[in-house]
């Protein structure tokens, strides 16, 4: 995870940080639709144990990630949270 936007001390205790990190992200040549819902829900447990889970939300939101799981949500979630938010 990357970016320059705000402050991002949060990201020093993101629970993803390390080798779990691989959770978050599809691989480079995507992966069966059965293999991405197993690997989105060890991301969002994980999320679900982070201190920072808000922080890492409202970043993803603020800068309109479109990839991986952030803050306990996946891009669909996200996407949805944001229509609900908007109207
Ligand atoms: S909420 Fe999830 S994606 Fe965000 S920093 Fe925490 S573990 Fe990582």
């Amino acid at each position: 995870m990357s970016g320059s936007m705000g402050d991002m001390k949060w990201q020093q205790k993101a629970a993803c940080r390390g080798p779990q990190a691989a959770a978050f992200f599809p691989p480079p040549l995507g992966e069966p639709r059965q293999d991405k819902t197993r690997r989105e829900a060890q991301a969002k447990a994980i999320c679900q144990t982070c201190s920072v889970r808000r922080d890492c939300l409202d970043y993803a939101l603020s800068i309109g990630e479109r990839h991986g799981v952030w803050g306990g949500l996946s891009v669909i979630e996200r996407r949805n949270l944001q229509t609900a938010e908007a109207s």
